[in-house]
Order: C-alpha cells, then structure tokens, then sequence
C-alpha cells in the first residue's frame, strides 16, 4: 500500500471528530507531502530543527504540533515552528513557554504530557500531580491548557496499555469538571500505530500515527 491508500485506509475507519496526527520524525518531506495530499491537516514532529527544516518546505497551510521531548533552550524555536505543543512536563518549560509567546504577543495553546505509567526515564507529569500542575499553567498569560497527552508504556500487547488510557480519560474528565478558568479540555491525545483503536475506545480524540502511514522507519537517525 502507498501512503495514500495507508492514510486513507485510516481516515476511513477513523470516527468523525478524531484528529490524526501524522507523526512524521525521519520522514521526508516528499513522504509528507504525500500524506498531506491524502487529507492529513496535522503533522506532529518530535525534533525542533527538523520541524524547521521540513516547515520552510512544506509551509503552514497545516498545522504543526510538538509530540516530542521539548528542552526548555528550544522554546522560543518551538513558539515560533508550533500550533501546539503537546508535551508540556514541567514548570520550567511552562514559565520558558509564556515568557517566549509573550514576547511574540501570542497565547500558545499546550496539552499536558502525562507519565501515566509512572516510569522513572520517560517525561511527562505524575498522574497523580497533573490537577494541580494544570491550576498552576491556568494562571499563566500565555499558556492556553487545552488538554493531556500520554504515550503510556511502551508493551508487547497493545491491549496491555489500555489501563494506562483509561488513566488518563479519567485525568482529563476530573479536570474538566474543575471547569478551571482559562482551561478548556478539548484534546485527549493518545494512541500509536499499534494502539489508536484501543485508545479511541478509551476516548481520545486526537491520535498520533507513523507507521501505519509511512511503514516500518528505516534510517538510522532518530
Ligand atoms: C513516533 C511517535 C508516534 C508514532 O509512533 P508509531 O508507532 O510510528 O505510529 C506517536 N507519538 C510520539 C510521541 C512519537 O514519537
């Protein structure tokens, strides 16, 4: 199957009001291209430069989210590459975040990156930390809180990381019902190439695919 036929084989089975990401690090920009004239409206990128590289291509006629590990010397490239940064972890990285989008006279909207399998190498925000991280973003000027993000564990079964999205359903629903000022919960993104079905069941709305789209990676870069 091309990357056509892949991404529309996707949105075919895809519900209506699930956004997919294509998650598009070590892709060429003619591989995106391909997706994008398949219908993808969102490309998620992992690495600052290469979002900056691809992006002088491919332009801003989609979006562009943040789906990687953002160091908090890349904030003012991520403001200015991103729609959306995904995997806001820590403070640090928030306070970065508002100063830079401040400075551009923007409100730059973030979903929270949550670690809800709780594994010590992996970033993301304690499940049981993120309420009160999220009361703590809403105060920010800048920042706009517009939901979570999880990867959860990486398992042998796909089937074994649904407690962890069922976890983080239930995050997401607790902190909708605080009705916080300045915080509206409207993305919950979970869900790989070997996952979505699973976490769409768990109720995301937003998934993040590169495999199913692109195949097996090949290159040796990250
Ligand atoms: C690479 C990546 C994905 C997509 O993973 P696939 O298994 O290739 O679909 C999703 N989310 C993040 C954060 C990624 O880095």
């Amino acid at each position: 199957m091309s990357i056509r036929e892949r991404v529309r084989a996707i949105f075919k089975e895809l519900p209506s009001g699930v956004t997919l990401v294509a998650a598009t690090k070590t892709r060429t920009v003619e591989e995106i291209q391909e997706a994008i004239e398949a219908g993808v409206k969102v490309i998620g990128e992992n690495y600052v430069q290469e979002a900056a590289k691809k992006q002088m291509v491919l332009g801003r006629g989609v979006k562009w989210h943040c789906i990687g590990h953002l160091q908090t010397n890349k904030a003012e490239q991520a403001v200015r590459l991103f729609d959306l940064i995904q995997t806001l972890d820590s403070w640090k990285l928030a306070e970065e975040l508002n100063k830079r989008a401040f400075k551009k006279g923007l409100i730059l909207p973030v979903l929270v990156e949550v670690n809800s399998g709780r594994e010590p190498q992996k970033s993301g925000v304690f499940p049981e930390d993120v309420l009160i991280f999220v009361e703590k973003l809403s105060r920010l000027s800048n920042l706009s809180v517009q939901g979570l993000m999880t990867m959860g564990p990486l398992t042998e079964k796909p089937e074994e990381v649904r407690p962890f999205f069922r976890l983080t359903k239930d995050i997401f629903t607790e902190i909708e019902r605080k009705q916080i000022p300045g915080v509206k919960m409207q993305f919950l993104s979970m869900g790989m190439s070997d996952t979505w079905r699973i976490a769409v069941q768990e109720g995301a709305n937003m998934v993040r695919i590169g495999t199913a789209i692109f195949g097996p990676r090949t290159t040796g870069q990250p």
